[in-house]
């Protein structure tokens, strides 16, 4: 089965973090791995270096230090496609029109504080779980 990377990120942690873990179960994700973390910058920078260019990545990383996050391995078949399709678009605004069951659609405010990350591809799923949990790669 297929692994990813999911973050509930600070602004979801308070009021829909239960909630969104029950969905993820609801949905036949196993969560192989599980930890709250407050990240360093150092470690937001290189979480979202891809975005290092980005007009709003010293937004994101102050966002993403702000609080706990809580990272999550998925395991599931397809579970990069699917937790992304969970989670819905960016932008909750557009999540809304496309997607209203999705959690962006559901918890997030805005485009920034868009509540849960995962994974675009395997392989950076295999990158990032790697960089959060360490080499677990052999379970
Ligand atoms: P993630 O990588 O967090 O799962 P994503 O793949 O849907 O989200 P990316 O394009 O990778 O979207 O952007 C990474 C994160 O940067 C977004 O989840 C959001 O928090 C922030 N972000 C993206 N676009 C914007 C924007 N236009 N303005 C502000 N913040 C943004
Ligand atoms: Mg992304």
């Amino acid at each position: 089965k297929q692994q990813t990377l999911a973050v509930i990120k600070p602004d979801a942690m308070d009021e829909h973090r239960d909630v969104i873990l029950e969905e993820i179960r609801g949905r036949g994700f196993t969560v192989t791995r599980l930890k709250e973390t407050v990240l360093s910058r150092e470690m937001a920078e290189e979480f979202y270096k891809e975005h290092r260019e980005k007009p709003f990545f010293s937004q994101l990383v102050d966002f993403m230090c702000r609080g706990p996050c809580m990272m999550l391995v998925l395991t599931k078949e397809n579970a990069v496609e699917e937790w992304r399709a969970l989670m819905g678009p960016t932008d909750p605004q557009k999540a809304k029109e496309t997607s209203p069951e999705s959690l962006r659609a559901r918890f997030a405010a805005d485009v920034l504080h868009n509540s849960v990350h995962g994974s675009s591809s395997e392989q950076h799923a295999e990158e990032k779980i790697r960089f959060i949990f360490g080499d677990i790669s052999t379970e």
